[in-house]
């Protein structure tokens, strides 16, 4: 069986954040290659380390690639490191940009049919909220299609055929009459 130390066998080298070579795990793409915890902390960071710190890259490539295992799916994974002392502060959120990103993230909810905020961002694919999506008949390839009009599947099927009950369509709620406003004022 190869070891991981065979594929990445140590090797000094010259490294961008230090005068003196360094042993790495070689290099990948012309990149140095760090296994976990041989890269200095204060001298190297992720993007999301520089974040914590109020940093950015800021347009410099990554100075070491970080091999490591992510446990949830058993692969190996590279993380790129940058140096810390080329980083740059975090531009500030402008009042303008604040307001430009509302009305973006607006505008991904608001249904292009009825103009009602849906609360949730809507398919890229038209922007329609699901009552309007109804209304309009559904495209075939629409998840509510195969819900509201195909057969209903059953998760448990076993091989018998066994009798589902008939899907019924749910009339879309209404706005009219005495609603939660005006027992809110
Ligand atoms: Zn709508």
């Amino acid at each position: 069986m190869m070891s991981r130390n065979r594929r990445y066998p140590w090797d000094l080298r010259e490294v961008p954040w230090s005068d003196l070579p360094q042993f790495t795990r070689g290099t990948q793409d012309g990149t140095v290659l760090l296994s976990w915890g041989i890269g200095p902390r204060d001298k190297l960071a992720t993007r999301r380390q520089l974040r914590a710190m109020g940093l950015r890259p800021g347009g410099q490539d990554p100075a070491a690639l970080l091999y490591f295992r992510h446990r949830p799916s058993c692969r190996q994974v590279l993380a790129e490191l940058f140096l810390i002392e080329h980083a740059k502060p975090v531009r500030p959120m402008t009042p303008a940009k604040r307001a430009a990103l509302d009305r973006a993230m607006a505008a991904r909810r608001t249904c292009r049919q009825c103009g009602d905020d849906a609360g949730v961002e809507l398919p890229r694919n038209g922007r329609v909220c699901e009552p309007c999506r109804y209304t309009l008949g559904l495209a075939p390839d629409d998840y509510l299609h195969d819900y509201l009009t195909g057969t209903p599947i059953d998760p448990c099927h076993d091989g018998r055929d066994t009798e589902l009950a008939p899907v019924v369509p749910i009339t879309p709620a209404t706005t009219t009459g005495a609603g939660w406003k005006e027992v809110a004022a």
